[in-house]
């Protein structure tokens, strides 16, 4: 019998765009474990830049999902229903808001904007937790990725963090709702990574830059390192967590 931490687990992985993607040192990290995965891409444009990793990856189940168009939600879980017939993991690595009104003031941030952030950023992994509650028919573990900004008003954030502090809400409350279920739900809150998505952010490098210097060792982290909390939450190290947000910033959030 292996002793792979998640030999024979099946994990839904949302949220690669490259190799600098968060949700990419998750899945090679649950991969040497011996997961399963099922990858997904954004769209035509991102699927040259996934495929080869899908590929290293030895991806059983490779589909487009864009998580606003629910037809293509139905697709997915209906492949891994199919394909899998269970589920034990979803990780959920992703969140958009348009740039107009990230760059915005929060005063000024427009009503559609607000509600597309929320609906891609939060909303999308409740729709996920209830599409895969129903495969997890031996318990399970579902996690996401929140940022410091939905707690303090850091940097230029702003929308994000109005969209993270929700997410880090359905957490707890999708924690209490599926744990008699025995599906734990869990957030972890990275520190600074230069990724596609962040350099989004206005003076994305300034906050690098700040983040080195709060660091309790001066350190920004690694998606590995990220990749390691991951496999804590995919297995049974973390059983008996949940709910919970799990920082891995060299210590930024305690720094006064
Ligand atoms: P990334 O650009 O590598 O990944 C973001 C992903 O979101 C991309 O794969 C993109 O395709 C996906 N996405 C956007 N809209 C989507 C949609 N409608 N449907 C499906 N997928 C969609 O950037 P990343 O930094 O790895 O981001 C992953 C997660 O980590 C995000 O939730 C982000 O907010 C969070 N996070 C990042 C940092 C950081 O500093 N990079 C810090 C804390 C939290």
């Amino acid at each position: 019998m292996s002793n792979l931490l998640m030999a024979g687990k099946k994990v839904l992985v949302v949220g690669i765009a490259n190799d600098k993607s968060i949700a990419y040192g998750c899945a090679k990290v649950l991969k040497a474990q011996g997961a399963e995965l099922a990858i997904t891409y954004l769209n035509d444009k991102a699927e040259r830049f996934v495929r080869p990793l899908a590929e290293e990856l030895e991806a059983d189940i490779f589909m487009p999902l864009d998580v606003s168009v629910p037809e293509q939600m139905d697709a997915v879980f209906s492949e891994l229903e199919s394909r899998w017939g269970e589920l034990d993991g979803v990780i959920h690595s992703l969140a958009f808001c348009p740039l107009e009104d990230l760059h915005a003031p929060i005063s000024e941030c427009s009503r559609t904007g607000f509600l597309q952030a929320m609906d891609i950023s939060c909303y999308s992994f409740i729709d996920m937790a209830a599409r895969a509650k129903r495969l997890m028919k031996n318990g399970g573990s579902l996690i996401n990725f929140s940022y410091l900004g939905s707690a303090l008003a850091t940097g230029d954030y702003n929308i994000m963090g109005c969209a993270k502090a929700a997410l880090e809400a359905a957490t707890r409350y999708l924690a209490r709702d599926l744990g008699p279920q025995g599906i734990r739900v869990n957030s972890i809150s990275p520190g600074t990574i230069a990724t596609r998505a962040a350099g989004g952010i206005k003076d994305f490098d300034a906050m690098l830059q700040h983040n080195e210097e709060m660091a309790c060792d001066g350190k920004l982290p690694t998606i590995e390192e990220v990749g390691n909390s991951c496999l804590y939450f995919m297995s049974p190290l973390s059983e008996g967590v949940t709910g919970q947000i799990h920082y891995v910033d060299h210590g930024v959030c305690i720094v006064g």
